[in-house]
């Protein structure tokens, strides 16, 4: 019997991976499609100061497919498992650069924008073009390089150190600005914040999640904060959707705010009418 069972189960398992194999298949190919034939849009989430102003914004990339929303974290993830997030970083790059020379060309910012923030996949980091790539594309749109911010993960750092380093200080040179993403997540060691040229520190939206009425102090918030403090760094809270959460994170001494409490990204045109709407 257990014998049986044993190798019902058996098929059961490869009916379940021939199952999603096909779906991963599908997936990829659509993907590739859509690289193709543009099928990606930009949406872009405020980033607010203390004062209410909007400093800057965050790109995010999002895909329909088949008229269902595919969730960034799945389509990037899968991106980056095949080599297509060069070109999908490649288009993400060139949309938000020409994005922001519209804004800048029809004077749609307000002075307290600063910057557009991209983020960048480790890979694409890597790409031996990147640097190229990005010159080429900030001077076909007449950006400045300090107008944009590229945003890493700690996951790069998993790489060849001396590498990124070079890189990043070479770009940083330039007047790039680099912003580490969803901090405190990664497993790397500390040491290399300060040898890296890092200019903002974004705490992760589940560090933020943990601020609430009825918690102890939130010890790993405070912690990153003074962390960033004493490197010199900018900090930005990721995820903030309560006013409690905001009004924790201002008297603790972080001074920047990106979350659903101001607004879920916008379209481009909805951006701009986000922007005009508030009161000056
Ligand atoms: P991320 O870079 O950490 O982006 C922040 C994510 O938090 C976004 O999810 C945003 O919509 C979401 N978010 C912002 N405020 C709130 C809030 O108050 N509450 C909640 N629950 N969520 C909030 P999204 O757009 O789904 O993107 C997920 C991740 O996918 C991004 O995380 C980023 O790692 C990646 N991603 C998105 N677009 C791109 C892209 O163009 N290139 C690359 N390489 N990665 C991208
Ligand atoms: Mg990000
Ligand atoms: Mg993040
Ligand atoms: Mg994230």
């Amino acid at each position: 019997w257990a014998k049986h069972q044993g190798r019902s189960q058996l098929c059961l398992y490869n009916h379940r991976m021939q199952e999603e194999t096909r779906e991963r298949l599908h997936l990829f190919n659509d993907l590739y499609q859509a690289i193709r034939d543009n099928g990606f849009t930009l949406v872009y989430q405020p980033q607010h100061n203390a004062e209410g102003d909007v400093t800057g914004a965050e790109a995010l990339c999002r895909w329909v497919n088949n008229g269902h929303s595919v969730y960034p974290d799945v389509f990037i993830a899968a991106a980056e498992e095949t080599n297509l997030i060069l070109p999908l970083g490649d288009w993400v790059l060139t949309h938000a650069c020409q994005t922001l020379r519209q804004w800048i060309r029809n004077k749609s910012l307000p002075p307290s924008f600063r910057r557009l923030a991209v983020n960048i996949s480790p890979a694409q980091f890597m790409d031996p073009d990147f640097e190229a790539k990005l010159d080429k594309t900030m001077k076909s749109c007449d950006i400045d390089s300090s107008v944009l911010e590229l945003e890493l993960t700690e996951s790069l750092f998993m790489g060849d150190k001396d590498l990124i380093r070079d890189k990043m200080q070479r770009l940083s040179n330039k007047g790039y600005t680099f912003a580490l993403d969803d901090f405190g997540t990664g497993y790397s060691s500390l040491s290399y914040l300060q040898k890296l040229p890092i200019d903002k520190l974004k705490i992760d939206r589940a560090f933020v999640m943990d601020i609430n009425p009825d918690n102890e102090p939130a010890s790993i918030v405070d912690a990153i904060i003074q962390l960033g403090q004493n490197l010199n760094m900018d900090i930005i809270a990721e995820g903030v959707e309560t006013d409690q959460q905001q009004v924790y994170l201002k008297d603790h001494g972080c001074r920047s705010y990106q979350g659903y409490l101001f607004s879920r990204p916008l379209r481009e045109d909805m951006f701009v009418s986000y922007i005009h709407k508030r009161p000056v």
